[in-house]
């Protein structure tokens, strides 16, 4: 029987995400935190009192949670939606609204990928020459295309810089319900800024403005500050959204173990903080290191990683793994480039002595 005459065409041409393991001593390639967020004994205490009542589903709400995550983001719980990682949430997005997607390359695969797998149409634009956005491009697509949805991922993975707020909120504008219009058949688009690295970032939040723009949609996850293991994203937006979005959510996507030790860890908002403190110090050491080293270029960044380029990436991503240093090759997306996560003070100072001998 031949299985790939009843696979859909849009997902024949799909390939499974690659999640081998590679054995390496440091671990520098999935732009998680080197640091875990968990407050060992409070966490434990947590743990071991759901681990009693595991026998029962987990609140399909997730009430606590969202109050807390609520209260973090200065909206009200009906503003919040969790999800079993930000990805999840990407899915249950264009599941609800779908296509045309719209979104600048290179960047999150993810909306490529989930946008191929329900079968809506994909738009990228390519980023200009600074990996900003092509603002021009961009307006000329939207009024082509009329996108129901645009990703704008600021910071912006790979490349790690943040896009330029004005031309972000003229995305915002252009598409967004106008007061002068009559109702909200003017929101042309719905505007998602994925803020997974925002804590990273100089720039300011694109939160504030969720009250004036009733297309704008945020995105965060807890992935990024030290929680990757525990599959927690968030859709913070009007609850009108909210509450669409919501129809298509499994009901019991994020499991109890993960709610309660969110909870937890999230209560110790001073350790949370020096280890983004830390990171941010440390990118800054990596950037300046990485800028005083012969035949690469490390591109500025506003993220937990930095994006290089160098003549021979895919020799220098293969020697580094050989010693143990483990970093992403992008070169299929980006040429010749490679991505490092910000690791400990003395994984960087691993990765940079390693870069050097294999150069
Ligand atoms: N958005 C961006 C821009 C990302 O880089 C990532 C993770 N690499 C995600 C979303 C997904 O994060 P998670 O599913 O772990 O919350």
């Amino acid at each position: 029987m031949d299985i790939q005459k009843f696979v859909k065409p849009n997902i024949r041409s799909l390939r499974a995400y690659h999640a081998e393991e590679i054995p390496c001593k440091v671990k520098l390639d999935a732009n998680e935190s080197p640091y875990s967020a968990i407050s060992n004994q409070r966490s434990a205490i947590s743990l071991e009192k759901n681990l009693q009542t595991l026998n029962r589903y987990p609140d399909p709400q997730a009430t606590s949670l969202r109050k807390l995550m609520a209260k973090e983001f200065r909206v009200k719980p009906q503003n919040v939606l969790h999800g079993n990682g930000s990805d999840e949430l990407i899915y249950y997005l264009i599941t609800t609204f779908g296509g045309p997607v719209l979104y600048p390359v290179p960047t999150f695969s993810r909306y490529g990928i989930i946008s191929q797998a329900l079968d809506e149409k994909k738009i990228e634009i390519p980023l200009d020459k600074d990996f900003d956005i092509d603002i021009e491009k961009t307006m000329t697509s939207i009024k082509k295309y009329r996108p129901k949805l645009i990703f704008l991922s600021s910071p912006n993975n790979p490349t790690g810089n943040c896009f330029t707020s004005d031309k972000i909120l003229k995305i915002i504008k252009t598409t967004s319900f106008s007061k002068q219009g009559r109702g909200d058949s003017r929101i042309s688009s719905l505007v998602v800024v994925d803020e997974a690295y925002q804590s990273f970032s100089n720039e300011k939040s694109f939160m504030p403005l969720l009250d004036k723009y009733r297309n704008l949609i945020i995105l965060n996850t807890l992935s990024k500050i030290g929680l990757a293991g525990l599959r927690l994203g968030f859709l913070i937006a009007n609850e009108e959204i909210i509450n669409e979005v919501n129809k298509v959510r499994l009901p019991f996507n994020v499991n109890s173990i993960s709610q309660a030790v969110a909870i937890e860890a999230l209560k110790n908002k001073k350790k949370l903080r020096s280890y983004i403190t830390s990171i941010i110090s440390e990118r800054k050491r990596l950037f300046r290191e990485m800028e005083k080293i012969d035949g690469i270029t490390p591109y500025p960044s506003d993220a937990n990683f930095i994006l290089f380029r160098a003549a021979d990436a895919v020799g220098v991503y293969k020697r580094l793994l050989e010693k143990g240093v483990l970093i992403r090759n992008m070169t299929r997306v980006i040429e010749n480039c490679l991505r490092v996560t910000v690791g400990t003070p003395g994984e960087n100072t691993v990765f940079l002595k390693t870069l050097k001998q294999v150069l």
